[in-house]
């Protein structure tokens, strides 16, 4: 059996684990991503695994995956700008190394070892600190020209209000709604101009996390709204992928999602075939739960370096 070591590089964690060619992880690390010195904290994680054949990364984007490099994500506190991944780790561990965009490793990871087994047509969409989506069409991962296939976080939603994306744009970009790091900031705007003058739990705190927004909004008339706000701009966000890709299933992951399944999930369901042209797919959470970009990194790289 052979086995690889997975990296899920993210805007607020690291973590890695080993795993196998039947999608069994072990050896499971987790880190806060350091903002100042992130090669060494990646080095320091992956040299406690010992026995391995090679190395799949998933990695927030924007990236390079044929150079290898991640360039400028916008999502992390991190500072990264052109990191040369791969070449780095092949060099100091000796194996090959791959790089994707983490949420193609995520629909990788859902074809390999989840909900997409025998499924030819499929996207992988994660709610957390960003809102990205990685597809297979026809059994073939889309990558696009440098492997940042399909950043549905920037493309337009349908919103009532217009909120500056972080990554410079002024339009309607769903990250902008959605994302765990933007979304503080625009309920703090729907509180102001929507909702003014209404009563809710929410408006008493200066800012709110995502966790706390979802924990208080059920129990709150304003907050129930804000829910079903932001339920119809997911629903436009799935529905482009829906409308350009025309998948079987759609699969739902990132911290957001998993830690408030029915809130993201039932909008979502409720509300896109209003924006959808094409039949409407299957939609569902992944079971791979947070394990997904991992089991993707490590099925990919396993399976480009078979003999
Ligand atoms: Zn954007």
């Amino acid at each position: 059996m052979r086995y690889a070591i997975g990296l899920d590089i993210g805007g607020t964690k690291i973590r890695s684990a080993l795993g196998n060619e039947k999608g069994e992880l072990s050896e499971f690390l987790s880190e806060e991503t350091d903002s100042m010195r992130i090669e060494e904290q990646i080095y320091r994680m992956l040299d406690s695994y010992s026995r391995y054949d090679c190395i799949g990364i998933g990695s927030m984007g924007p990236l390079n995956s044929e150079k290898g490099i991640i360039t400028n994500p916008p999502n992390t506190k991190a500072k990264i700008r052109n990191l040369k991944i791969v070449s780095l780790l092949e060099k100091r561990y000796k194996v090959r190394c791959k790089l994707l965009n983490d949420c193609i490793a995520g629909v990788y990871g859902e074809k390999a070892f989840g909900a997409g087994k025998g499924v030819k047509s499929l996207a992988y969409v994660t709610f957390s600190t960003g809102v990205g989506s990685g597809v297979i069409d026809n059994n073939r991962i889309i990558t696009g020209k440098d492997g940042n296939g399909q950043e549905v976080g920037h493309c337009g939603v349908d919103a009532d209000i217009r909120m500056a994306c972080r990554c410079g744009c002024l339009g309607r970009h769903w990250a902008a709604y959605s994302a765990g790091i933007s979304m503080p900031g625009f309920i703090k705007q729907m509180l102001l101009t929507k909702y003014r003058g209404r009563k809710s739990k929410l408006s008493a705190r200066r800012s709110i996390t995502p966790k706390e927004f979802f924990d208080i909004a059920s129990n709150d008339e304003v907050g129930s709204e804000l829910l079903e706000d932001l339920g119809r701009i997911n629903a436009s966000g799935i529905s482009n992928i829906v409308n350009a890709f025309d998948p079987e299933l759609i699969t739902i992951g990132g911290s957001i999602a998993l830690n408030n399944q029915e809130e993201i999930l039932d909008p979502i369901k409720r509300y896109v075939k209003d924006y959808s042209i094409n039949r409407v797919p299957k939609i569902m959470m992944t079971p791979l739960k947070g394990d997904i970009i991992l089991a993707g990194a490590i099925a990919f790289i396993l399976d480009a370096t078979k003999m």
